[in-house]
């Protein structure tokens, strides 16, 4: 997530700091600050919203004093972007100043600590807690303090510190998030990307998770988290800036496919506590829950497939119907909606005009509306009676990836929380949805590590002129978003059907040579999808199964297969996914297109 910055020197460093973030921008931000040291105190500048305001409010950073210091660009995750919850975060006798990317999971623990020992905070940020924490803990020795410090903080981070007292040195801690040092003469910088720094020198240092980096004009020492040196190598970047911009991945969108195990991992991690699904972040009571008698769900494009996968799981779950609407739709069918139904909408950017108006639809009708966001601040999140944050990080391309494996994820989260809450997951099941969702991150990593397998694939597909995805039941509503995922980057046509309906009139499309990609993921209708997969192929068709390891069956039936690790029913949609990504990007690839800004698209759309 994000960015950070760090320069120290003899120039003046406030200027340096914000052109680096410049050239973090891509990497999404809602507000960007930078602190420096004169040598007695620090200077703080921050804003929300765009790097132009803080460039006008500095006159590009001329205006501070100080040859040391640290910037971000924040992405938020905990608490609204506004200019207290910006970045840096100044400890309360402002000894420490900390810019941090990532998410402290435990937080809140820390941060009551602290309060109960008459610490005052001002932000509603994870980050402050760091400050604070390093204040409250401070023994005279700032690396044995931040040593110390650390073993107490859960989660991924990043971080760059300065202590007051100290104006000849900035400390980057890592555990988690990415963090790079610049090495130049009698100059070094700190980032948590190349293209930062790219313009002022290609050396650098990447940091390992667990190491402390004490940086210094004249030097740089890395430590271990026992206090031991480490010997680091230098790094010579060879990477062009766009290259550099994408981590050295040909595309966002492959970097933000191989980021999901991360986004998953995020959007579960903190609402999982002793083996309980906590979701303390609504409000809804679990009374109000027992009441409704309908669930309603509106969104669009692949945040619509979630909704299709979410009825399917909270019908069988839960035991309550369950409608979901195209959000363009909702509004203009006079919706049978009231007190009783409650409402969820789901949008990555919390700005889709559509859905944003179909939950205010909903609303008026009294319905109660969770929203299920990324982007933290955004309308629909604080229109909505209750939102549940994704944690998938900024998302740049256009065909979302991990966005939707993370909506996913908040899906299963409340299909745990509701079921228990209405007596409907046994205790054995209960445990069981909670290990499979805790081992989701890896069992996707595995899939990812045959990615090249899955290319392999691709690259005999990829002159296709139509696809047609089949599949039942839960690997029916998995079949729309793999459809849409390679229509909208390869521009190849395709439909997703469900599996039994084919042969009521579309089967006769198919003919010699047609891609049908069969989803067979879903064991209680394996045999009747393999019974479809013959259906087609007796007409010509070319079938690419999709299903679980060690299905001899769907191997004898498809032409060729992709197989993907076992996980319970209901989270089953989360692996096979994976995999048709991939198909999709490698597909738009060989054929030549424009992957991560598909012609005629737009990444949040904000008109009706
Ligand atoms: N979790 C921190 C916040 O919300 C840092 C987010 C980031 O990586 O920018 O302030």
């Amino acid at each position: 997530m994000c960015g950070i910055v760090g320069y120290i020197g003899d120039k003046q460093a406030a200027p340096i700091l914000i052109d680096g973030l410049e050239k973090l921008k891509y990497r999404g931000y809602d507000s960007a600050g930078v602190c420096t040291n004169d040598g007695e105190k620090f200077i703080v500048e921050k804003e929300k919203g765009k790097i132009e305001v803080l460039q006008q409010m500095t006159g590009k950073g001329k205006k501070i004093a100080g040859t040391v210091g640290i910037g971000h660009t924040r992405w938020a995750t905990h608490g609204k972007p506004s200019k207290e919850n910006a970045h840096p975060h100044i400890s309360q006798s402002e000894s420490f100043a900390v810019v941090h990317n990532g998410i402290i999971e435990n937080y809140m623990e820390l941060k009551s600590e602290l309060i109960r020992k008459g610490v005052k905070f001002v932000s509603a940020t994870d980050t402050e807690v760091v400050a604070q924490l390093l204040e409250y803990h401070y023994n005279g020795d700032v690396l044995d303090t931040i040593t110390k410090v650390m073993p107490m903080l859960k989660g991924s981070y990043a971080l760059g510190i300065m202590y007051r007292e100290m104006p000849d040195e900035i400390i980057a801690v890592r555990k988690g998030s990415p963090l790079i040092i610049g090495i130049g003469e009698d100059e070094n910088y700190l980032a948590s990307d190349v293209p930062a720094i790219l313009d002022k020198t290609k050396n650098i240092y990447r940091l390992d998770n667990g190491e402390i980096a004490v940086i210094k004009r004249d030097g740089i020492v890395v430590y271990d988290l026992s206090g031991n040196v480490v010997e680091k190598t230098v790094e010579t970047i060879t990477w062009s800036v766009d290259a550099a911009k994408k981590d050295g991945y040909e595309h966002f969108m492959l970097k933000e496919i191989m980021e999901q195990p991360k986004a998953v991992h995020d959007t579960i991690i903190e609402r999982i506590k002793d083996g309980r699904v906590v979701l303390d972040e609504i409000r809804l009571t679990p009374e109000q829950i027992r009441n409704f008698d309908k669930i309603n769900i509106v969104a669009c494009g692949s945040a619509y497939h979630v909704g299709v996968v979410a009825k399917y799981i909270f019908e069988k779950i839960l035991r309550k119907p369950v409608e979901v609407d195209v959000a363009s739709e909702f509004k203009y069918r006079d919706p049978i909606v009231d007190e009783k139904t409650l409402t969820i909408v789901i949008s990555q950017s919390g700005e889709t005009a559509d859905t944003k108006e179909a939950m205010k639809e909903a609303q008026r009708k009294g319905s109660y509306a969770i929203a299920i966001v990324n982007v933290v601040g955004s309308a629909i999140a604080v229109e909505a009676d209750d939102v549940i944050y994704t944690l998938a990080g900024p998302e740049i391309a256009v065909a979302t990836t991990k966005a939707y494996s993370a909506q996913l994820a908040v899906i299963y989260l409340m299909a745990i929380y509701f079921g228990d809450i209405l007596g409907k997951i046994c205790k054995e099941d209960y445990k069981n949805y909670v290990s499979e969702l805790l081992a989701l991150p890896e069992k996707i990593t595995d899939i990812l590590d045959r990615i090249e397998d899955i290319k392999n694939t691709a690259s005999k597909l990829f002159a296709r002129k139509d696809v047609f995805f089949i599949g039942r039941n839960i690997d029916h509503a998995l079949s729309l978003e793999g459809s849409l995922k390679l229509k909208e980057i390869s521009y190849i046509h395709s439909e997703a059907y469900a599996a039994g309906e084919l042969k009521h009139g579309t089967i006769s499309l198919i003919e010699k040579g047609t891609l049908v990609i069969a989803l067979a993921t879903y064991e209680d209708l394996h045999e009747k999808i393999c019974s479809n997969i013959e259906e087609v192929q007796s007409r010509g068709a070319y079938v690419l199964g999709i299903g679980c390891e060690n299905r001899q069956h769907l191997s004898h039936s498809a032409d060729s297969t992709i197989f993907i690790p076992k996980t319970c029913d209901m989270m089953l949609p989360s692996l096979a996914v994976v995999p048709m990504q991939i198909l999709a990007y490698y597909i738009a690839r060989f054929k030549g297109c424009e992957i991560d800004t598909p012609r005629n698209l737009a990444k949040s759309v904000t008109v009706e």
